[in-house]
Formats: C-alpha cells, sequence, structure tokens
C-alpha cells in the first residue's frame, strides 16, 4: 500500500497534486510520502512485537536526512556501510548507539570514527577485519562490540547481483568456519560478541530461503551455547521483497511470523535490516516526455530522466511501472520504449511501454524509493536532481537540484 493515487485525472502524492511539485521543482524529481515510509516502518515494527527486537533501516537504501530524520523519529535504529551514512545517521538525528555497521570493506579510520560514536555493533566480514578492530580498540582503549557474519550458503533465489548468501559470494565468513571465528574472537582482549549476523540477499519473494537460513543459525548458536559464547542478538539482515510488477513477496506479518516461528531463542533480541521493504514503494520518479520518437519499427518515449538519475532498469533490467502525471487519454495509446537522454543503449527507464502521451507530458515511475536517487550519479555532467518529501498536504525540497557548476567546482585545469 502506498499513497500515490489519482483523484479524478491527477496524480496525487497523500494530498498533494504531483502538477503543484512540478510546478514549483521542476522535472525531473522524486517525491517521497512520508505517511508510506511510517505505515511501512510501522507494519514492520509491529509485526515482530512478540519477540524483543530492533529495526535497523538499512541507509543505503534511501539516505535522504528527511527520509532518515522521520524513521528516527519513529524509533528506528540504523544499518550503514560507510563512514559516510554513519554521519548521515547522526546529522539526522539519529542515534549511533543504535546502529549496526556492515560491509566488506571497512577502512581503519571508518572503524575508530564509528568507535568514537559508540555504535552498537560492527557486522564482521573476516578475520582480518576482525583483526583490524581489535587493534584499532586496544589503540582507543575500548571494546568493539561485534557480530560476525555469517554467509549461511543458502540461495536466496534473486536476481544474482544481489544475492549475497552463497558460498561463492564476497561478503561474511563461511559457515564452516563460524565456530572458530567466534573462539578466535572471545580471545581477542579488545573484542565484545554481542550477536551474529547473516544478511542473503535483496528482493526476496519466498519465505523459504529465510527460513532455511535461520535454521542453519540456529544450529550455530547451540554450538556457540555449548562453547560458553552467548549472544545477545541475532542479526537477520534485509532482503524483503516488494511488489514491482507482479511479485507475491510476503507481507511483513507473515515474515516475521515465519521467523518468530523458527527462531528457538525468546530472549535473544532480533535485529532486522529492512531497507527496500521501507522505501521503494514509498518513492516515485517524475520524468516528462521531451520527444516522442515513433517509426514502423519502433517509438520512443524520450524522457528528460536517465539511467544516471534512476540506475535500476539499466543495471538489473529491473521493471518499474510508468504512468502519466495526468490521467486524460486524449491520444491513442501505443507502445513505446521509454528512454533517456544519456548516451548508452542501456539508458532505459521501461520498455513496451503502452501510453497515451504528448510531447511535454509528465511520467511517474514507480517504486523508485529504494535504490533510486542513492544510486544517482553525473555522468553524462547531469545534476542529480531534486528531491521533495510529502506530508499530507504539504509538501517539501528535501534536497535540491544540483547546479551545473556544482559538478566541476572541484576540479582544475593543469
Ligand atoms: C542491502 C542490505 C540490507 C537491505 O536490503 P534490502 O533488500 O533493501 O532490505 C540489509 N543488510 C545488509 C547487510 C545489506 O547489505
Amino acid at each position: 500500500m502506498d499513497h500515490f493515487n489519482y483523484q479524478h485525472h491527477a496524480l496525487y502524492a497523500e494530498g498533494v497534486c504531483l502538477k503543484e511539485i512540478i510546478e514549483k521543482v521542476g522535472s525531473p524529481c522524486y517525491v517521497y510520502s512520508a505517511a508510506t515510509l511510517t505505515r511501512h516502518y510501522q507494519v514492520f515494527d509491529a509485526a515482530f512485537t512478540d519477540q524483543p527486537h530492533k529495526i535497523c533501516y538499512a541507509v543505503k537504501a534511501n539516505s535522504n536526512l528527511a527520509v532518515l530524520n522521520l524513521l528516527a523519529s519513529l524509533g528506528a535504529g540504523f544499518d550503514v556501510v560507510s563512514q559516510g551514512e554513519l554521519m548521515r545517521v547522526i546529522a539526522a538525528g539519529g542515534d549511533p548507539t543504535q546502529v549496526v555497521f556492515s560491509g566488506v570493506g571497512k577502512r581503519p579510520d571508518e572503524i575508530a570514527f564509528a568507535l568514537k560514536h559508540n555504535i552498537y555493533c560492527f557486522n564482521v566480514e573476516s578475520l582480518a577485519e576482525l583483526d583490524c578492530i581489535q587493534q584499532i580498540a586496544h589503540h582507543l582503549n575500548v571494546r568493539a562490540p561485534i557480530a560476525l557474519r555469517i554467509n549461511p550458503d543458502i540461495d536466496a533465489k534473486s536476481h544474482p547481483y544481489v544475492v549475497t548468501g552463497l558460498k561463492e559470494s564476497k561478503f561474511g565468513i563461511a559457515y564452516e568456519d563460524a565456530i572458530s571465528a567466534y573462539k578466535k574472537a572471545s580471545n581477542l582482549a579488545n573484542i565484545q560478541i554481542r550477536g551474529l549476523d547473516y544478511h542473503i540477499g535483496s528482493q526476496l519473494v519466498e519465505l523459504s530461503p529465510f527460513i532455511e537460513a535461520i535454521h542453519r543459525m540456529n544450529e550455530l548458536i547451540l554450538k556457540l551455547q555449548s562453547l560458553g559464547i552467548t549472544l545477545q542478538h541475532l542479526d537477520i539482515g534485509g532482503g524483503l521483497g516488494v511488489v514491482y510488477q507482479k511479485e507475491t513477496p510476503p507481507l511483513p506479518d507473515e515474515y516475521a511470523r515465519a521467523i518468530l516461528k523458527n527462531c528457538p531463542y525468546q530472549d535473544l533480541t532480533l535485529i532486522i535490516e529492512p531497507g527496500r521493504a521501507i522505501a521503494a514503494n514509498a518513492g516515485i520518479l517524475i520524468t516528462q516526455v521531451l520527444y516522442l520518437k515513433e517509426s514502423a519499427h519502433k517509438n520512443f518515449c524520450i524522457v528528460d530522466a536517465g539511467m544516471n538519475d534512476l540506475l535500476r532498469p539499466a543495471l538489473y533490467s529491473a521493471w518499474q511501472e510508468i504512468i502519466p502525471i495526468e490521467r486524460l487519454n486524449e491520444q491513442e495509446a501505443i507502445i513505446y520504449d521509454v528512454v533517456g537522454p544519456v548516451c548508452e543503449s542501456g539508458d532505459f527507464l521501461g520498455k513496451n511501454r503502452v501510453l497515451a502521451i504528448k510531447q511535454g507530458d509528465y511520467l511517474a515511475v514507480r517504486s523508485a524509493g529504494a535504490y533510486g536517487f542513492v544510486m544517482s550519479s553525473n555522468y553524462n555532467t547531469r545534476p542529480r536532481i531534486a528531491e521533495v518529501m510529502v506530508k499530507d498536504k504539504q509538501y517539501k525540497i528535501v534536497r535540491e537540484r544540483e547546479t551545473i557548476e556544482h559538478l566541476y567546482r572541484n576540479e582544475h585545469i593543469w
């Protein structure tokens, strides 16, 4: 469920007509719905009430300060993958003591920064990283809270670029090495073991991989207990899929019930790291039709947003719904490839879309709230576009459109 709906002919975000935003902000731009973000977070949080738990929103899905601030105000913790994301959380008013720090390549200075800000936990992805954290913690005379990220070797059955739990994946410590890694961690003076962590992939639309993974972790927890290593938490990662087209992912409630049913450790705090499930359907990308190019073979709808603004279609052949901002149906509906201005044949937002449009019309690409703006770039020297947040009948620009001068102000002529 989201809050982007037509009222008569016009598409609205909550109580704001998108036409009004376009007139003020221009095109292209991202628009986020605060009510949708709030609802998604609260549904997720409520689904886990039967067990001590913490929702650590995965910042990489959408890291705009207004999004983080809203989620922090609802009580969210955060999963970050860089010092930059941690600084965003702090700048947005989030609590660093509610942050878990994931990622295979944390730099020593990032580790030191996170330790100085008292984060809740490092999700450690290799023994070499564990040694590095030990050294830095020793130097700072603190104990570093850690969980080991264990790779459960589970096929998440998602796109190969977003599957992270197979043994050939770069993420985490191999399952068979988990016990020895914990033994090692338990002998390091400046390491404090807090939990066990895994994350098997993104846009998962079935429960079975989640259930398989938690079973594998249950076995590990039992073995660790027998060695006298007790855990405060189990971090089950993110990855719950959303509806882009005709997918039928489990609802957060079904997902939570499946997890809770298969988690025998009732005192263990569960940490969940949803990103997409919170943000994807809380955002749209607005773009304007620049030109229609029709021929006997193919019709192109050329729009002012490209792969540099929304990469998912080009990167994963991802399908996102494209709908008109005004549904007047004055034109004949025909089939278009909706393409951007970037000089790459891979630059498309949607293929074979039936649209009744004319030059100058505006379109909305739906489900663009996660892995949208955050993956945008300046390729083709295109300024990154504005982000807007709607709350009920009001809206605010939460990131200004970049100017072209912004793009080369740090460059120098020799
Ligand atoms: C990307 C990521 C997430 C969030 O994944 P979603 O599919 O957006 O829920 C959570 N945890 C880790 C470690 C990640 O890398």
